[in-house]
């Protein structure tokens, strides 16, 4: 059934933007009656069917949870051209929470504010295709060293990716973890600087190492997402959640 992720609705009306009653009319070609999941992005999700071209109302909520039983907040060194796409693609079906997208002191591009929209929607897409019931969120994008100010004082446990060292595994670290929000930075294409590096210790983040080959940086997150997804739903049942 088609999924949709809905931007207004008041009590059991649902109204459709442009794009989406286009989509809905001209691509899917339903029509009046036709069942549609309806999902607000933040974690609901109901059974709903289109009334009008504008319009569908609710028919009922749907209880089933496709989330992780943990929050995955990835900081992520933007790498060079399109690829941070491929980042936010992959890392939504996979199970992240919020992407903060940095530029590390080797980071190449300077992100113009019409990627956050276009990160936006490929988010948005992947949450819909991927089944999940929030989409991420995507911050703007800041300096390396604003974004470890920006997280102050915290109770979450963080993390940094560092190729070539002799850090403790993520896996390891994450076997012995039983927090339920995990913070996790990944380097660009050059890696991070040994002071970034420094900086995020002294802020509290642990190095860890994802294995003795060296990753892309495109590479790297979806790494780290398949990792923390995997050991979270180990052992857990649907009736756990
Ligand atoms: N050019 C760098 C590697 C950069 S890889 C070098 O030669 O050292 C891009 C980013 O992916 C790194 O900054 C790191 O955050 C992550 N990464 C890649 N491979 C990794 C590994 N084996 N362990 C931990 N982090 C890794």
């Amino acid at each position: 059934m088609y999924r949709l992720v809905i931007t207004e609705k008041e009590k059991e009306l649902i109204f459709f933007n442009k794009e989406q009653s286009h989509y809905l009319k001209r691509v899917l070609r339903l029509k009046k009656g036709d069942r549609f999941i309806a999902m607000d992005g933040l974690g609901k999700s109901w059974l709903a069917e289109i009334v009008t071209e504008r319009q569908g109302k609710i028919v009922e909520p749907l209880l089933i949870s496709t989330e992780l039983p943990i929050k995955i907040t990835l900081i992520v060194a933007l790498p060079k051209g399109n690829g941070f796409d491929e980042i936010v693609r992959s890392c939504t079906e996979l199970g992240v929470t919020t992407f903060i997208p940095a530029i590390a002191d080797r980071t190449i591009i300077k992100p113009s504010p019409q990627k956050l929209l276009r990160w936006q929607k490929i988010a948005t897409e992947a949450a819909e295709q991927s089944e999940r019931q929030i989409v991420p969120q995507i911050t703007n994008s800041d300096k390396f060293t604003t974004v470890l100010e920006k997280l102050g004082d915290r109770e979450t446990d963080c993390y940094i990716c560092v190729a070539r060292s002799d850090s403790n595994s993520l896996l390891e670290c994450l076997e012995n973890n039983k927090s339920k929000h995990l913070i996790v930075a990944t380097g660009p294409e050059g890696g991070f600087t040994a002071k970034e590096v420094e900086n995020a210790i002294a802020a509290g983040f642990e190095p860890v190492s994802l294995g003795n080959r060296i990753l892309r940086a495109i590479t790297a997150p979806i790494a780290v997402t398949s990792l923390i997804a995997a050991v979270a739903e180990k052992n857990i049942t649907t009736l756990d959640r």
